[in-house]
């Protein structure tokens, strides 16, 4: 083992050993260590995801000095919110389409690129999910990646090969992978997410990472009792659901959080929401509709249930349980705990003995107004009315959550969690959706309640970064953030905590008390967490910069609000040290696309409600409410293609722009393309309304 350490350090030091394999064996206990400190081994750092770092270099005292080491221009890439990893000096990164490349995590030179060609592979389910990945795994030479068309591939990581590929999904379903493959005992696990666009039932696999071949999967809610059931869990589950579920596959996805547990050899991750979110479609006679919204463990080796906890009984506000969910050694009455720790969207803390799934605590970290409290057993205490029983009815959190998927970070040091909370208020209706005769969509999102139709303003939502004693269940520091969307945290020993903003600067807080301490102007929204590793003594802290996610495309003027018009800013992979003396080329400023003034197109206004119903299902997603892109796709009000009925329709319907991620959509034909082309005209103030 010496012997390797040696060459390794030799290698790095030679500059001469790009793309021969890596020699450090990431293994069990190389990921189950916390105290090694110059790798970033897994999503989490550890199998923990603590996102904590024992390196001390850049710290309270001396992160004044941080400035860029050295930096990647990715100006193919668009959509940037995922992890890095570093082992041996070298760092992988997917960038968008899980393009993944390894680079010399000291200068930044690449060393391999692999493609697994995403928009070839996923043909029309772009439709149903784009570009973004949130990073890959590490085992004994290989990365896996899992593609956001379905496929598990293992790649070489000397040389960025292709190992083995495996298809994880139906792909007739509108199934879709963004999140990072788990690797443990020589397991590759992988869920998938799609609840909103069909009939889908979640579960969870694990592969062989030697081979790729599958091992066990875990579904997470009961099919059609006819067809028997896959285990007791199921069976048990199914007691739970009414009516005919299994039409309408249920949900449940396992789209983030895969937590493995070395202490007690489980698995422990988070369920997605119902399929449709209203409840009174899927399960009309009520039932908590066990596995949603639930945290669940598994035994490791044989895929076996163990115990769950669910977060949302009955779900129907797309409340998942699929935040990351991080382990840590807690103190609480005395008593040492094996703890897991918990904020999905519904806005409560949750804190769970790992060891039997036993509720500790759970206490609200931002407003929420859908339930009053968690009573003694473990149940929310829910407000009449919140579950829209009447029609409609507007609750905190909303479907965005009070925090979503930017991680949260734990420090031993401070025994707080640094929590990226999100201030939002959902309106949530279902008086056009037909209860009785609902069926679950095709390829377009339905999830059984009204769709949005209007933009969302910028000051609809605040957000904050908190800083949360999960034994005493309350705020520390609390320190108010710009906008809605901003990303997940780094803390380190060095009593920081490292956040990148939706408004582009990557700030240190103070771990222990909030207090701003650096921050630095990357000139485009930053969606990534950042990481932290050292090779030969030095410390860096890497990010990757390209705004995206739901909340940078979801809520129109809300998402919109820094200017990060669509591909207007270079997409970037930056690093910092002390004393970084790199310079980086100056951005576009923020910009917000022009609606194109048209005498000659006249807005046909017999379309428009036709248009408006296949743009909420078809095209809101990626290109904004009401036409205000959030600057994850063009701003179509601004697009010169729909002034060209033939230029439109060639993107539209024949696909056109299939390679630069735009699918086609054949399920329109020539007049439901028109009418969205004619809707999203008519939204141009006061011009091109014809006669
Ligand atoms: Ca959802």
């Amino acid at each position: 083992m010496r012997a390797v350490t040696l060459l390794v350090v030799l290698c790095l030091g030679l500059g001469a050993c790009s793309g021969e394999p890596s020699a450090r064996v990431v293994d069990d206990a190389a990921l189950a260590d916390l105290t090694e400190s110059h790798d970033w081994l897994a999503f989490g750092r550890t199998y923990h995801e603590q996102r904590h770092s024992p390196l001390t270099q850049i710290n309270d005292s001396t992160v004044s000095s941080l400035g860029v080491a050295w930096y990647m221009d990715l100006p193919n890439d668009r959509t940037l919110y995922g992890t890095p990893l570093v082992v041996d000096g070298v760092m992988y990164f997917e960038g968008s389409y899980n393009v993944l490349r390894a680079v010399d995590a000291a200068t930044g030179k690449l060393l391999w690129e692999f493609d697994p060609e995403v928009t070839k592979h996923a043909g029309n389910r772009l439709r149903v999910m784009w570009d973004a990945s949130r990073g890959v795994a590490f085992w004994k030479g290989k990365v896996y990646v899992a593609t956001v068309d379905g496929r598990l591939i293992a790649v070489d990581a000397g040389t960025g090969t292709e190992i083995w590929s495996t298809m994880t999904v139906d792909p007739a379903l509108p199934l879709y992978i963004t999140g990072a493959p788990k690797v443990f005992r020589g397991l590759v696990v992988i869920g998938n997410g799609g609840t909103e666009d069909g009939p889908i039932r979640g579960y969870l696999d694990a592969y062989d990472a030697e081979t790729g071949e599958r091992v066990w999967r875990w579904y997470t809610v009961p099919g059609n009792p006819a067809d028997g059931f896959e285990n007791d869990a199921m069976k048990m589950a199914a007691a739970t659901w009414t009516g005919e579920w299994w039409r309408f596959g249920g949900g449940g996805t396992v789209w983030h959080a895969i937590t493995y547990d070395p202490d007690f050899d489980q698995l422990i991750f988070g369920t997605g929401n119902g399929a449709p979110w209203n409840r009174k479609i899927r399960s009309p006679g009520g039932g908590d509709n066990l596995f949603l919204c639930s945290v669940v463990a598994l035994d490791a080796t044989t895929g076996e249930y163990r115990w769950h906890y669910q977060t949302v009984p009955g779900e129907t506000w797309d409340y998942n349980s699929n935040m990351d969910i991080v382990l840590a050694d807690l103190t609480i009455e005395g008593r040492p705990v094996k703890a897991a720790l918990h904020a999905p969207k519904n806005g409560f803390f949750y804190v769970l003995n790992r060891e039997n799934g036993k509720l500790l605590s759970a206490e609200p970290f931002v407003e929420v107004t859908w339930a009053t409290g968690i009573d003694s057993t473990g149940r929310p205490i829910e407000v009449a009315g919140a579950r829209y029983e009447d029609g409609d009815a507007v609750v905190s959190p909303s479907a965005l959550g009070g925090h979503s998927w930017h991680a949260m970070s734990y420090n031993p040091g401070t025994g707080l969690v640094y929590i990226p909370a999100m201030e939002f208020a959902g309106g949530y209706s279902d008086k056009t959706v037909d209860i009785e005769n609902w069926e679950s969509p095709n390829w377009r999102f339905d999830a059984g309640v009204d769709p949005l139709t209007t933009d969302v303003p910028p000051e609809a939502g605040t957000s904050s970064l908190k800083a949360w004693d999960p034994v005493a269940q309350r705020v520390v520091w609390e320190a108010p953030k710009p906008g809605l969307w901003n990303a997940g945290t780094l803390t380190t020993a060095g009593n920081l905590v490292f956040q990148g903003q939706g408004n582009g600067r990557l700030v240190a807080h103070r771990a222990t008390d909030g207090e701003v301490l650096w921050s630095f102007n990357l000139g485009l929204g930053i969606s990534a967490p950042p990481i932290t590793y050292s090779v030969e003594d030095r410390q860096y802290v890497a990010i990757l910069v390209g705004w995206g996610g739901a909340g940078a495309a979801m809520l129109g003027s809300l998402s919109a609000q820094d200017g990060w018009a669509y591909r207007a800013q270079m997409r970037r992979l930056v690093t910092f040290a002390l004393d970084g003396a790199v310079e980086l080329p100056a951005q576009a400023p923020p910009g917000f696309p022009k609606p194109l003034v048209s005498k000659d197109f006249r807005v046909d206004a017999t379309l428009v409600t036709e248009g408006q119903e296949s743009y909420v299902r078809l095209c809101w997603r990626c290109h904004g409410p009401a036409g205000v892109s959030g600057g994850t796709a063009p701003d179509l009000r601004a697009s010169p293609i729909l002034l060209s009925k033939e230029a439109y329709l060639d993107v539209v319907l024949r696909g056109s722009r299939q390679d630069k991620g735009m699918p086609g959509f054949p399920n329109l034909d020539e007049a439901g393309a028109l009418a969205v082309q004619h809707y999203v005209r008519s939204l141009i103030p006061k011009v091109g309304q014809g006669n």
